[in-house]
């Protein structure tokens, strides 16, 4: 049997869950995500966290325009918010000092509230850094983390209730017919919609290989996260990070999670934890905070998907097939999905323009991939 979409989604990550959440208000949409759950590689395994002032100035925006979906959600959506206040204390040694301060120049005409805080500021909003190793830190008022659960299950709800299809445990793979017509089995049924969504992760590449589509540079790259128990379970304290992005740490039931900030290039896999990660992470946490860790209690890795310019890939790159993607987020795909999504959809339906930093067709032209 053959049943016909305005759309349909390759993922069922946040970027495939968001950008059919928007376009089921006004389209007809199928989503297809091969893992038998939804979120099931990295936007089940991501420290959650919302950053205003994130890598690049396009992510920032995506971000800042995302800001208010979570906040302020429709009390259809979810009855509260999806993100709660955490705070953010970026420390810094004497010798970082100066970059810090041009850090802050940089960022602080987006993200006014970022401040400097004396090295003893720190330490009475995070009591076991050890005020030997920093110089002083980076205060952000407005980190928040966000309920990843929540807001796939709000998104998802979403669907169901906009008439839209979900296909959950399909490994399926898309075929174009003489019509540009994309055509996936899906069990019994055969799913056909002209526009084909690529929002596979890490694996985008491999689904753009397998429809006959040029790959693009992606690069998934692994990132660990640990878990330590704390005496009476995970503090009231902000996120902890170093400005030369070695360690963060996170309050995380038990007690803290704890990432190196590793981002080892991986083939698209289901992504294990690494042992020397693992030790790495402990190492850097023991020589910054007053902790001892004797062991660990919970791990996991996940891949962040990055692109040269760290920038985001979303839109037509063969406007004949009707092929979009939505990919290489790196570590802000989370934070940037309500934005994404809503663009994505503003643009398949309403025909909006994408911004060119945007575009997938980027990286062919050589001047735009260092940026
Ligand atoms: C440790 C870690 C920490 C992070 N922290 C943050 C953070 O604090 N804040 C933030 O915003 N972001 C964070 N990120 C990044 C964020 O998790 C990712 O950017 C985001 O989850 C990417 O979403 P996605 O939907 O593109 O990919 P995924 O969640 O990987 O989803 C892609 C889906 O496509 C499916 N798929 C693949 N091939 C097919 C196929 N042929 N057919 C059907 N389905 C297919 C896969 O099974 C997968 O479920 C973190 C990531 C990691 C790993």
């Amino acid at each position: 049997m053959k049943s016909s979409y305005d759309f349909a989604i390759l993922g069922g990550g946040i970027a495939g869950v968001s950008a059919a959440y928007f376009l089921s208000k006004t389209a007809k949409v199928a989503l297809i995500e091969r893992e038998p759950s939804w979120g099931f590689h990295a936007s089940g395994r991501s420290a959650a966290v919302f950053i205003e002032a994130y890598d690049n100035f396009i992510l920032s925006d995506l971000t800042l325009d995302s800001k208010d979906f979570f906040i302020n959600p429709d009390p259809e959506f979810s009855e509260s918010p999806i993100v709660q206040p955490l705070g953010g204390v970026t420390v810094f040694r004497p010798d970082e000092l100066e970059q810090a301060q041009s850090y802050l120049t940089h960022w602080q005409t987006r993200c006014p509230s970022l401040r400097l805080i004396d090295q003893s500021d720190a330490v009475s909003l995070i009591p076991i850094l050890k005020a030997e190793a920093i110089a002083g830190a980076i205060y952000d008022p407005n980190l928040l983390s966000i309920d990843t659960h929540q807001l796939l299950q709000c998104m998802l709800r979403g669907v169901r209730k906009h008439g839209g299809q979900l296909f959950c445990g399909i490994d399926s793979e898309p075929r174009i017919t003489l019509h540009n017509i994309w055509e996936i089995d899906v069990g019994k049924v055969s799913v056909r919609a002209p526009v084909l969504i690529n929002a596979a992760g890490a694996w985008a590449n491999e689904v753009a290989l397998m429809t006959g589509q040029q790959p693009l540079p992606l690069t998934p790259a692994r990132r660990t996260a640990a878990v330590i128990k704390v005496p009476g379970g995970a503090p009231d304290w902000p996120m902890l990070k170093t400005f030369n992005q070695q360690l963060y740490v996170k309050p995380e039931q038990p007690g803290l999670l704890v990432s190196p900030q590793d981002e080892t290039p991986s083939a698209a896999a289901d992504a294990y934890p690494d042992e020397l990660d693992l030790a790495v992470a402990i190492e850097r946490f023991e020589k910054l905070c007053e902790f001892s860790v004797s062991r660990i209690h919970r791990s996991w890795a996940g891949l962040r998907t990055l692109t040269p310019d760290r920038r985001p890939v979303l839109g037509f790159a063969n406007t004949e097939e009707k092929f979009f993607w939505i990919a290489g987020q790196g570590g802000a795909g989370i934070q940037t999905a309500p934005a994404l999504g809503r663009i994505a959809a503003d643009a398949l339906i309403h025909g909006a323009a994408i911004s060119s930093q945007l575009d997938p067709c980027r990286f062919a032209r050589a001047d735009d991939v260092s940026a």
